[in-house]
């Protein structure tokens, strides 16, 4: 009997653990923008697994490593848009690199995951996407260094290539020094007896990229690189080719060279392709001849057209907008402005290590436009004046007790308790936060607004007001905000946007929001990171408020606003009064 219940309750435990770990998956899932078993080439990594993947230093028979190999890893968060576009980007470097992985590997770290919360904070990551190069076998409190994100596969691509060249990982990467072609067999071991020397132009990435497709898969020649301005090498053996080309070197017969040139190549090929395959095949011939047993091959090469791993489309979501009902949202929901709350102060504003200065002048003034002009749930809301307590004592605080303080006051700000009403998406990883960011921006200068018209304030006081939301966040957007490019772009808009629009009343603040929320909405528009059943368009819509266009064509290029109708509805639609059919439920 007691065996019986012995099993039974190991049974229990086993469906229970199962049952996590099938949360972890499924929720892993939905939060990422990379998934490690389809995506070719990446790691996604987490706080648990990232330094024993990373910084390993014991190998799996309990060796210590001495190898020293590169990763780049990208921390990003799955609701920004700017992630979300260079995602794409990211899993075509890593498909196209996935064979470099005794020199490179490609991780990804998604920072708007809870569990990754603390890792984040180690790196230090306020806005994404963050590019890192790190070096296996550093010490794990090394931070290591910024990688440029670029904006398309070529550019990023040569990034790396610069990165890895420089880095002399793997060292056959280094162009050789001026040194005759004696010289060139000295340096290398008495074995080898035939070498291929890729020479390429300064600032060329050809060779280096050849070089790197090639080398895993070389068994008897080696390889090497030079810059074609490299005299001494070319004018000991009599080369007077000056672009890019490969040259085949046997020391047991000098005069016999072999040169594959850019001229011999037809028009549409890739010189890339071209060159690793000269290579390889140069080196399947002399492994034959040698009889010297081949490892199976990587995987296949690049250029290899007839290859998945170069034909793979990159993975895209096509949307049709037609599939989905469009739903019309009156007013704001409650449960976004609270979850946007939770989100910023767990997972923006906790992050930051230091905060002092300017920024902090920001998070005070944000935190207390929260308190004044945002409604959020009783304990959001009394976190946010225990910490409003707290700033207005000190000149600086850190992020570590900023979540001292939430934890303090009892709050739960574990993404489960993070749910998203009108701001969910109809997909993963769209909508959410940046959607419930935007809503706090209107709230709170609608609120503003509202506030100086109750009180009957003097157009000064208004001013000041209005001057001090738009300072509060513009500020939070400048300094907080994760999504670095939105931020940068943000801030530029709202530049071009003071050059013609001098803020003078409350009312001018709300039209200024709205009408920088409106050139995001255009910018966006058809965007990648657009959820398909919340296309961006001019807000407020035709069937939202007819009343708010002069002209009432849906296809007029340029929309005449009546802007006293426009701040009516702003006020239905975020101010304290709701609209009917409002949803805007607390308790
Ligand atoms: C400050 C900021 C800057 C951003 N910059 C970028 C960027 O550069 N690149 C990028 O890819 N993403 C950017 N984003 C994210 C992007 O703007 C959207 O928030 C995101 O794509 C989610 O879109 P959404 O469909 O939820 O609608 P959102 O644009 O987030 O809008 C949310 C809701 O606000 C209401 N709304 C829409 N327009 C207005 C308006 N003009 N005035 C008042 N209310 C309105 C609507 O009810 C809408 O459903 C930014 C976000 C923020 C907060």
């Amino acid at each position: 009997m007691l065996r019986r219940f012995r099993s039974l309750n190991s049974i229990a435990v086993t469906a229970t653990h199962f049952a996590i770990i099938l949360l972890i998956i499924l929720c892993g899932d939905v939060d990422s923008l990379y998934d490690g078993n389809t995506d070719r080439g990446l790691y996604v990594l987490t706080e648990e697994s990232f330094n024993p993947t990373v910084y390993r230093h014991i190998g799996p028979n309990r060796e210590l490593r001495t190898e020293s190999n590169l990763w780049i890893v990208q921390f990003y968060n799955s609701w920004c848009g700017h992630c979300i576009k260079f995602s794409p980007i990211y899993k075509a470097l890593a498909n196209r690199t996935q064979h470099w992985s005794a020199y490179l590997k490609l991780g990804v770290v998604n920072c708007a995951d809870d569990l990754n919360r603390d890792l984040c904070t180690r790196f230090g990551i306020r806005q994404t996407p963050v590019l890192r190069l790190l070096t296996t076998g550093s010490h794990p409190a090394n931070k290591g260094e910024d990688v440029e994100v670029r904006h398309s596969t070529t550019n990023l691509l040569q990034t790396v290539l610069d990165v890895m060249e420089y880095q002399r990982t793997p060292r056959e990467l280094q162009p050789l020094p001026e040194q005759r072609v004696g010289e060139l067999w000295a340096s290398l071991p008495r074995s080898v007896n035939e070498v291929a020397v890729i020479v390429e132009p300064i600032g060329s990435h050809v060779g280096k990229e050849a070089l790197l497709h090639a080398l895993p898969n070389l068994h008897a020649i080696a390889l090497r690189r030079a810059h074609n301005n490299n005299r001494a090498l070319l004018d000991s053996l009599n080369v007077n080719e000056r672009t890019t080309f490969v040259m085949f070197l046997d020391r047991l017969h000098p005069d016999e060279k072999g040169l594959v040139t850019l001229e011999s190549l037809s028009r549409n090929s890739d010189p890339v392709a071209v060159f690793t395959n000269a290579i390889i095949r140069a080196d399947t011939e002399l492994t034959t001849r040698l009889r010297i047993q081949r490892r199976p091959q990587l995987g296949p090469v690049y250029g290899d057209t007839t290859s998945p791993a170069v034909r793979r489309p990159m993975q895209m979501q096509v949307h049709s907008a037609s599939s989905f009902t469009l739903s019309v949202q009156t007013a704001v929901s409650g449960q976004d402005l609270n979850s946007a709350v939770l989100y910023s102060l767990s997972n923006e504003i906790a992050r930051h290590n230091d905060i002092t200065g300017r920024e902090y002048e920001t998070l005070k003034a944000y935190v207390t436009g929260l308190i004044k002009w945002v409604p959020v749930r009783p304990a959001t809301l009394t976190a946010l004046r225990i910490l409003e307590t707290s700033l207005r004592r000190g000149n600086g605080i850190t992020g570590a007790e900023v979540t001292r303080l939430l934890r303090a006051s009892n709050l739960n700000v574990d993404s489960g308790a993070i749910e998203w009403d009108h701001c969910k998406g109809s997909v993963p990883d769209r909508r959410g936060y940046p959607c419930g960011l935007w809503q706090i921006i209107h709230t709170m200068s609608v609120r503003a607004y509202e506030a100086g018209l109750l009180s009957a304030a003097t157009v000064e006081s208004n001013a000041l007001a209005a001057n001090g939301v738009l300072t509060a966040v513009i500020g939070y957007v400048e300094h907080f905000f994760s999504c670095g490019e939105c931020s940068r772009n943000f801030m530029k808009g709202v530049a071009s946007l003071r050059r013609n629009q001098v803020v003078v009343s409350n009312a001018d603040a709300v039209l200024f929001l709205w009408r920088a929320h409106n050139n995001a909405n255009r910018f966006l528009a058809g965007d990648l990171s657009e959820d398909p059943a919340h296309p961006k368009q001019q807000f407020p819509t035709l069937v939202q408020c007819l009343d708010c266009r002069n002209s009432a064509d849906p296809q007029a290029q340029t929309i005449v606003w009546n802007e006293g109708n426009v701040l009516r509805f702003l006020r239905e639609f975020y101010g304290a009064k709701r609209s009917a059919g409002a949803t805007f439920v607390l308790e």
